[in-house]
């Protein structure tokens, strides 16, 4: 994978490459961001960039032999441990069992979930592991000369899921052979072993920002601007979340909220009561989206009342500045989020999605005349 290929991330490629080119680089380093912030392919394209023959001041060159080997996952000194299940009764979990898959699956879905993995290799219902064997396998293997002389490397996917176990590598990782480096890619520092996390560097990913995504979404798939947008917002800066979301939603979420805002705004009895029937005949994930998407414009409300700046454009823009010029108090504001949000955490509980949100339009309804809702519910 090249660092063009990684979504956003641009201040840690630059850091990771500039440790590279100042021979900073540590032997042993954690990059860590949340689920579809990016943690594996950022691995990947730092393991490609080491790699490269013909390098560039900011990738690899992506046609070298080593490139072209790393980009099919078979470089020969490139080396993998993720979480993995033993393959039958009284074989032990081995990423050695499973390499074939992972490679396949990562070729495929370089942003792919531990569950997704899991999966993938049947796992049902059984936890995934990085056991005991596997981390003696791991210091075997870097034990070994580089087949190509050069460095090896080895992406421990999740050390998350090493437990105790993974105390057998504190040797390996405070003094690992000559030319290796470590790169472990992790979602969650406070379930690392701390034994292993006071022994690494760490580079933090963000959350991948907005625009990258949108961007993303916009050069790899023939999509709607407003909808790769919508899609990024809603993402909550996780890529593959985004591509969920992109299949999922399909549909343009904002004239169904102007359309209820409209109501609320003059107070339509009718027209609320078609919204809301509309409304409980959609998925669950689909209401759930569509409230996150009014929570979005409204939090995008409140910023331009303070900043008079917004980043939306078109008939959202529009809709968030006639929202700020009205009368509704901060408070007001505040209170309907917190109602959706209520609304919301009930939906994912399997409330029933129609009487939720009847109750929650008609406290809209109060917000927007900022009244107070308790008021009306006492
Ligand atoms: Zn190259």
């Amino acid at each position: 994978m090249l660092f063009s290929e990684v979504v956003g991330q641009q201040t840690a490629k630059n850091n990771l490459i500039k440790m590279w080119q100042q021979n900073h680089l540590p032997h042993a380093l954690l990059i860590c961001g949340q689920s579809g912030a990016g943690s594996l392919p950022v691995s990947l394209a730092l393991a490609q960039y080491i790699f490269c023959e013909h390098r560039t001041p900011v990738d690899a060159c992506g046609h070298c032999a080593s490139c072209v080997k790393v980009a099919k996952m078979e470089h020969a000194d490139l080396h993998f441990s993720f979480p993995s299940i033993a393959p039958k009764p009284g074989v032990k979990a081995m990423s050695k069992h499973f390499i074939k898959e992972f490679r396949d699956f990562i070729l495929k879905k370089p942003y792919g979930s531990t569950f997704d993995w899991l999966q993938n290799i049947n796992a049902e219902n059984k936890q995934g592991n990085i056991t005991a064997e596997e981390s003696r396998a791991i210091i075997e293997s870097l034990s070994l000369k580089a087949y190509e002389g050069g460095m090896k490397i080895l992406i421990i996917w999740r050390p998350e899921y090493l437990g105790k176990e993974g105390n057998m590598l504190l040797k390996l990782i405070e003094e690992p052979p000559a030319n290796t480096i470590i790169i472990f890619a992790a979602e969650n520092i406070e379930n690392i072993i701390p034994t292993i996390l006071s022994r690494t560097q760490m580079v933090k990913l963000p959350p991948i920002s907005i625009a990258d995504i949108t961007n993303k979404l916009l050069s790899s798939s023939a999509v709607d601007t407003r909808l790769a947008q919508q899609a990024a917002r809603l993402s909550e800066g996780s890529y593959p979340e985004a591509l969920r979301l992109l299949s999922d939603v399909a549909n343009d979420l904002f004239p169904q909220t102007r359309n209820w805002f409209n109501m609320i705004f003059t107070n339509n009895g009718i027209g609320l009561s078609k919204f809301v029937e509309d409304f409980a005949k959609m998925g669950r994930e689909q209401q759930k989206n569509m409230l996150q998407y009014v929570i979005h414009l409204l939090e995008a409300t409140i910023h331009h009342r303070y900043t008079n700046t917004c980043n939306l454009i078109d008939d959202e823009l529009s809709f968030v500045q006639k929202l700020a010029k009205t009368t509704i108090s901060f408070e007001s504001l505040e209170t309907m989020i917190r109602e959706i949000a209520a609304t919301m955490y009930h939906i994912e509980r399997n409330a029933h999605a129609k009487m939720q949100v009847h109750a929650l339009s008609i406290k809209m309804v109060y917000a927007i005349q900022n009244k107070q809702v308790s008021s009306l519910i006492n």
